[in-house]
Parts: structure tokens; C-alpha cells; sequence
């Protein structure tokens, strides 16, 4: 039987294949006395060799695919497989205490791990602690007779499905075989669901019971465009989807055309648009689409991708590639931003109850000084590559951004004095996702060179609706009146010192939010690669004037979000 599942469209794109089912399984068991200690042993014995030899598989894909260094981390994994002294006290204790393998394990495996954890300042053995859970696990999971999920060995089309999928596991699909992904929870700016877009992978968030209505092996038609999901769909459904499929890539031709276009209002009004990018590697992305500049380089992946903090020398390469690549056109870099759904396996923080509102981006970068010196120092010595913008993010006082740039100015006068070439021209801008900063902005206006909207966070905050819960994605409003003054608030305020004012959260290429913007007079628009030639083609046929009217009839005359949207509507068709 058919059956159709709604969610939140989080990528544009269709696919139809099986699904693969990226879910932890349950791994718990009851602590039993046996008789047979020998039977339990052996039991061990052929989980450990089954672990091995599918960590072997894992570890030569890893090398194949991602580079030996990558794959050294089985290595790691491989070693407590084999360790004679580990096992042999599992083997003691399933004897000794006439219990279970599961059982041993757990109990030898909790002792290793307890000791080593609390070598608290000693990274290796964090380390080794962390590869003895996971090693466990597997283990484990071979003597439950149940499958741990292994996404780098996906060898066929699938659709992956999953309860949530963090940025780090979105950044390992393979893009040759996962054709979608479609999860439990989330929100459409989840970074999960953005680098979706970037990777162009379609995908579905939010659906809700996805995990509990299919299993490995289930068909299923994605519709990325609606957000829906078939579910052992007939023919005629898996047709309608591929319908939609060609329809859309129809109309991914016809904007493809405009590549090379200048992006200017059919009043011929310019309007900078850029891309955001995570890595280097996006900047294929950035330039097929024809972007004009890259409007947020989100640094932090750069520091998800790496086993520990980046050094000053990895970091400048970074930077330096992205600038050489944009060949002098504008190049925002905000500075680290981790925290909320972005975490660093090296930074431990503590447990925090609302992630999002917690120590994260700017915070930590101002109490972990050293840290945050080194990236300012990496990107002013890039700054000589190219046109570099500096932008710090989450800032929600000014006392906060004149640390932030007395310490940009401190680094920039070392390196002068050390003989280092520093552009001379960068500007330094902040990111306004907090109320607090929107409202002040004609304040900040006066001290930075350029502001750039972060609706992602400044919507859920303005709305108190959290970006990645589904139950309250009905109050992510872009649309509503409150953000439109906001909005107003700071381009208003930028102009009026004689700044600029951009926007890089996902509002930017939301083709409903566009003539708004346009109408409010935001100068720079900058949103993921691939939405950026459906947004010229837009604003081709927008008129300035007119958008100007509708924005301001939008936050004086409309009550609700819907009458917002409708009003649109009425402007543009
Ligand atoms: C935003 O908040 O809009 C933004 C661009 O930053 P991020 O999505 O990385 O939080
Ligand atoms: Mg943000």
C-alpha cells in the first residue's frame, strides 16, 4: 500500500529508490548468569572477528575514498579489537563472574573507558576512550544480531533516512549514491538541510515518523520540491514525481542562461548577489551559478573538518584559496561560528539546555582568545589574495564587537611590525541575527563598515520558534510584519551612515521574500549557489519603485504573515 508522507521541502530535486536507514539501533540488554561461560566466549570470539573484518571493509573504502589519513582512524579502532589486554580481561570476567558476553564487554569496556576519561587533560587518551565506545558498539551490535548503520559503505542508489542527520554526517554522503535524504526532525535552516542545497541533494525535513513507517529496503519516491514523500509508491506516483523532476530541471535550464547576466531590476537597479559557501570546494558551486561574490564563507567548517584546531597555516591557505578563486570580486568570511547544531569534537562544552541561546559563535571566541586570534591572523595575512570582508557572527552588543575588532586592529599592528603584508582596505562588518543588535542599529552603523542578516537565527529569535523543531516551524514566519521592520530597521540605519546593507540567511533566495527586500532596499543578497540564478531571474522582472510600495504596504497595512505572502502575490503575478 501506497502511503504519502508530508514534511518541510529542504532541497529542490526529486529521486525514486530504496531507502537506507541511518538509525542507531538499540543496543540494550539484559545482564544474565550463564552455565555455558566456554559458549560465551566463543560467542565473543565471533564478534570480535565479524567487528574486524567489517572495520577492515570500512577502513580500505575510507582509504580509497576520502585518503589514507582519514583512514587511519580504524587503525585506531582496529587496535582495541585486537588489544590482548582488553579482551583478555573481557574473557576473564564472562568466566569468572559466569555472566554473558554482552555483559563482559559492557563492564571491561566501561572500566577502560571511566579510566581513560578521566585523564582529563591528556587529548590521546580522550581519544582512545572515545575509539573504545565506538569499538563497543560494534561489538556489541554483532552479538545482539543487529546492523549498525555504515553510510561510507553505501554502494548502490538510496534514499537515506534517518531521525536527524548532523552537518558531519551530511558532509560524508556520497553524492554518487545517496539520490535524498529525509529525516524525523529539523528545520529548513538546519545546517543539515543548507548544505543539503549546496550538495544538491534533495531532501525533506521534519517529516516527523519517516523512521517508524520504513525500513531498509523500502521504496520511495522523493519530491524535494513539495516535500513529500511516497511511500511504496504505485506507478503512477513514481511518475508523477519524475513528472515534477523534469519539469523543474526545465526550469533549472532556462536560469542557467542567465549565468553570465548581470543581475540587475527591470529598472536597472544593480543588486550584488552572492553565494554562501562552507569550503573551498563550494567555489565550483559559486561560480557555475554565476554569483557575484561570496556573501558568507561559514569558517567553522574548516574547523569541523579537522581532527583538531586548525593551524594559523592551514587556515590562510583556506582563506587564500577562496580569495584566488573569487579573482578580486568581494569574499565575506565570518569568523568561527561554532556552537547551536555545530559542534568540534575537540571543544568540549558542557551539556547546555538551549544550545542556540548558549555559549556559541563571537561568545567563545572572545573568552578562547588565542583561538580566535589565530583565524584573525590567518585571514589578514590572506587578505593580500583578494577582496576580504571580515564578518564576526551572533554579535548582540557593541561592547562586543569593539573587542572583537580591537583585537582584529592588535593582530593586524603585530603582523605589520613582523614585515607581513596586510591588505589595507578590509572591511569588518557584523552579522545581525539577535533582536537586540536590530534594534540598535543605527548604533553599530556609526562603527561597522557593513551589516549581513542572519534571518536563520534573528527569525527564531525574533519568533522564539527554534530553526530546528518541526513542531514550531509554523512561527519561523520570514514574512511577518514584526521581521519586515526589523528588517527596515537595519537597512535604514546602514544607509544612513552610508553603509551597506546585505543578508546571508536563507530568507535571502526565498523567491516569496525577494520583491520585499527588494522594496526595502537591501544591496547585497546572498544565499546557497543553487539558488542564486532562480533569484536573477526574479529580480529581472521586478520593478524597484513598485517593490518599494509593496514593502512598505507590507509592514504598514498588513496584520499577519498570510496577508503578507498574499500581498506579494497580488505584486508580482
Ligand atoms: C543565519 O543565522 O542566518 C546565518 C547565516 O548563520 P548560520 O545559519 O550559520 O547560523
Ligand atoms: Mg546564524
Amino acid at each position: 500500500m501506497s502511503e504519502l508522507l508530508k514534511g518541510i521541502a529542504a532541497s529542490d530535486g526529486v529521486a525514486v529508490a530504496k531507502a537506507y536507514m541511518l538509525v542507531q539501533p538499540d543496543l540494550t540488554f539484559a545482564k544474565k548468569t550463564v552455565e555455558d561461560s566456554e559458549g560465551e566466549v566463543a560467542r565473543l570470539a565471533d564478534a570480535l572477528a565479524k567487528s574486524t573484518e567489517e572495520l577492515q571493509a570500512i577502513r580500505n573504502k575510507a582509504a580509497e575514498t576520502l585518503g589514507e589519513e582519514e583512514a587511519q582512524v580504524f587503525d585506531a579502532h582496529l587496535m582495541v579489537l585486537s588489544d590482548p589486554e582488553m579482551i583478555g580481561s573481557i574473557e576473564s570476567s564472562i568466566r569468572d563472574n559466569k555472566i554473558n558476553a554482552e555483559s563482559g564487554l559492557k563492564e571491561v569496556t566501561d572500566m577502560f573507558i571511566g579510566m581513560f576519561e578521566a585523564m582529563e587533560d591528556n587529548p590521546y587518551m580522550q581519544e582512545r576512550a572515545a575509539d573504545i565506545k565506538d569499538v563497543t558498539k560494534r561489538v556489541l551490535s554483532h552479538l545482539l544480531g543487529v546492523k549498525l548503520p555504515n553510510p561510507s559503505m553505501i554502494d548502490e542508489e538510496v534514499v537515506v533516512v534517518a531521525h536527524d542527520l548532523t552537518p558531519s554526517d551530511t558532509a560524508q554522503l556520497d553524492r554518487r549514491y545517496v539520490k535524498a535524504f529525509v529525516t524525523d526532525i529539523g528545520g529548513r535552516t538546519s545546517h543539515s538541510a543548507i548544505m543539503a542545497r549546496s550538495l544538491e541533494i534533495p531532501a525533506i525535513v521534519g517529516t516527523m515518523e519517516i523512521t517508524s513507517k520504513v525500513e531498509d529496503g523500502t521504496m520511495l519516491a522523493v519530491n524535494g520540491i513539495d516535500g513529500e514523500t511516497f511511500i511504496n509508491p504505485t506507478d503512477e506516483e513514481k511518475a508523477a514525481v519524475a513528472k515534477k523532476g523534469e519539469e523543474f530541471a526545465a526550469l533549472k535550464a532556462e536560469w542557467d542562461k542567465l549565468k553570465d547576466a548581470q543581475t540587475v531590476t527591470a529598472d536597472g537597479k544593480h543588486i550584488e548577489l552572492a553565494a554562501n559557501i562552507g569550503t573551498p570546494k563550494d567555489l565550483d558551486g559559486v561560480n557555475g551559478n554565476g554569483a557575484e561574490a561570496v556573501g558568507l564563507y561559514r569558517t567553522e567548517f574548516l574547523y569541523m573538518d579537522s581532527p583538531d584546531f586548525p593551524t594559523e597555516d592551514a587556515q590562510y591557505e583556506a582563506y587564500k584559496a577562496v580569495l584566488e578563486g573569487m579573482n578580486g570580486k568581494p569574499v565575506v568570511v565570518r569568523t568561527m561560528d561554532i556552537g547551536g547544531d555545530k559542534e568540534l569534537p575537540y571543544l568540549t562544552l558542557p551539556h547546555e539546555m538551549n544550545p542556540f541561546l548558549g555559549y556559541r559563535a563571537i561568545r567563545i571566541c572572545l573568552a578562547e582568545d588565542a583561538m580566535f586570534r589565530t583565524q584573525l591572523r590567518a585571514l589578514l595575512r590572506a587578505s593580500v589574495h583578494g577582496q576580504l570582508r571580515i564578518m564576526f557572527p551572533m554579535i548582540a552588543t557593541l561592547p562586543e564587537f569593539r573587542s572583537a575588532k580591537a583585537m582584529l586592529e592588535e593582530e593586524k599592528a603585530k603582523l605589520v611590525s613582523e614585515g607581513v603584508a596586510v591588505a589595507e582596505d578590509i572591511q569588518v562588518g557584523i552579522m545581525i541575527e539577535i533582536p537586540a543588535a536590530a534594534v540598535i542599529a543605527d548604533k553599530f552603523a556609526k562603527e561597522v563598515d557593513f551589516f549581513s542578516v542572519g534571518t536563520n537565527d534573528l527569525i527564531q529569535y525574533t519568533m522564539a520558534a527554534d530553526r530546528m523543531n518541526e513542531r514550531v516551524s509554523y512561527l519561523y514566519q520570514p514574512y511577518n510584519p514584526a521581521i519586515l521592520r526589523l528588517l527596515k530597521n537595519v537597512i535604514d540605519a546602514a544607509h544612513a551612515e552610508g553603509k551597506w546593507a546585505g543578508m546571508c540567511g536563507e530568507m535571502a533566495g526565498d523567491q516569496t521574500a525577494v520583491p520585499l527586500l527588494v522594496g526595502l532596499g537591501l544591496d547585497e543578497f546572498s544565499m546557497s549557489a543553487t539558488s542564486v540564478l532562480k533569484t536573477r531571474s526574479l529580480m529581472k522582472r521586478l520593478d524597484s519603485a513598485k517593490m518599494a510600495e509593496l514593502a512598505d504596504k507590507a509592514i504598514n497595512e498588513c496584520d499577519t504573515a498570510d496577508e503578507v505572502v498574499a500581498l506579494v502575490e497580488a505584486y508580482t503575478k
